[in-house]
């Protein structure tokens, strides 16, 4: 669609309009992603700038792809996050994996200065990964149930009480928003390549089995 797009938009110098390119995701190392992000005017959601910013995120999650994004990886230090976990990127998942991770499709969803509750005790230990730390993953353990409430985005107060998977990417994104990444909060012995994940060691494997494994 893009590409037709682009051959329709010929300036009168006959020249090919490009579209803007996509920003780049941040990786580990870069101060943005260590900062406290800024909070967001509320009577600014509604801007220019905070849409273009708002449809740009959601552009980067879906070409990544990715089910979160938070501002900063993109270079944007504000309180802004976008989620979402579409059916289709868990087609591939087993239902018994899907279901003990509890993994269901979210629609996409905006929050500005989000605040997260954590509910409960119960809580969960799963590999995780993070669009800003490309090509590894770890376990991490995530509260089971959460309830985030904030602005969305047209700036109208919203409450969301959900659990399991999607409860993790509310919490992943929530701390990119402090500066925290998922590597401060890993088993660290549990560190591995996305690639060495797909390996016969880890596959049907419990993560009890997988933390003896790695004695972690
Ligand atoms: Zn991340």
């Amino acid at each position: 669609m893009r590409s037709s797009l682009v051959s329709g938009v010929l300036s009168q110098m006959g020249a090919v309009v490009v579209p803007p390119a996509l920003p780049a995701i941040v990786q580990t190392g870069d101060p943005v992603l260590r900062q406290r992000a800024a909070d967001v005017a509320p009577e600014a959601i509604g801007s220019p700038e905070m849409q273009r910013l708002i449809a740009s995120m959601v552009e980067v999650m879906r070409a990544a792809p990715g089910v979160g994004l938070a501002a900063p990886q993109i270079g944007v230090s504000l309180r802004v996050i976008v989620v979402e976990d579409r059916a289709d990127y868990q087609a591939k998942l087993d239902p018994e994996k899907r279901r003990e991770l509890e993994r269901t499709a979210v629609p996409l969803r905006v929050f500005v200065n989000p605040t997260l509750r954590l509910i409960g005790e119960a809580r969960a230990t799963f590999f995780e990964g993070c669009l800003s730390v490309a090509g590894y993953t770890a376990l991490v353990e995530r509260a089971l149930e959460v309830e985030l409430e904030g602005l969305d985005e047209k700036g109208e107060q919203q409450i969301w009480s959900t659990r399991g998977w999607a409860a993790r990417i509310l919490q992943h994104e929530c701390d990119h928003l402090d500066g925290t990444l998922y590597l401060d909060r890993m088993l660290t012995r549990s560190f591995a390549t996305v690639e060495n994940l797909g390996n016969a060691a880890y596959q049907g494997n419990s993560i009890d089995n997988i933390r003896r494994l790695l004695h972690t």
